[in-house]
């Protein structure tokens, strides 16, 4: 089983790290002919206004559409789960736009741009140490989206179906169960996959 990182920008090496220390494969995605080597795909934390532009330069949104098509798991962490979400507050147009969440983008203020909590995470872990960075929250939740967590009222991770994304960076830490979860949900797709 493979696992691709998109690799245009961002934290790309500690997902790396922490998709190698669950077990699974890493692959660095660089150009859009590799994502059809790859069973499920983290799109990591950066900067999201980068990452569109990357991804429109070397023409990858078509290639991204398509791998969400095919029911493959995809994991946004962070400015990942921006470009995953099909509304952004105060934007009228999404980035990949395939998650049925509303998200908020720097939306724990200016004072707490960056700050580490410990979460109940569903099906994830009862204490995860979290690390946000000039974080985004899931403002609105379609029927499908199954809450993880809140952290003081706020939505911070979420799943549907193949899809699963959070605020924070759990590829910081030394805590790889968040992305263990993922694995977990690309194993599972895997063999529901015709081969
Ligand atoms: N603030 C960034 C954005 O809006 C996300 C920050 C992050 O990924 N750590 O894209």
């Amino acid at each position: 089983m493979k696992i691709g990182v998109l690799a245009l920008q961002g934290a790309v090496r500690e997902h790396m790290q922490s998709l190698a220390a669950c077990g699974a494969e890493a692959i660095a995605i660089k150009h859009k002919e590799e994502l059809q080597e790859v069973d499920g795909l983290i799109l990591p934390g950066g900067e999201s206004t980068t990452m569109r532009r990357l991804i429109d330069k070397y023409d990858f949104m078509d290639a991204l559409k398509e791998f969400a098509a095919q029911g493959k798991p995809m994991f946004g962490t962070c400015a990942g789960l921006i470009l995953l979400a099909k509304h952004l507050a105060g934007y009228s147009e999404p980035h990949i736009g395939v998650m049925d969440v509303m998200v908020e983008r720097n939306s724990f203020g200016r004072q707490v741009d960056s700050f580490e909590a410990d979460l109940a995470i569903k099906d994830v872990a009862d204490s995860f140490p979290a690390v946000f960075i000039r974080a985004p929250h899931i403002v609105e939740a379609g029927e499908n989206v199954e809450v993880l967590c809140k952290h003081n009222g706020r939505i911070v991770a979420a799943r549907e179906g193949q899809f699963l994304g959070c605020s924070f960076h759990p590829e910081l830490t030394d805590d790889h169960r968040m992305t263990a979860y993922f694995v977990d949900m690309v194993h599972q797709a895997k063999q529901k996959q015709p081969v």
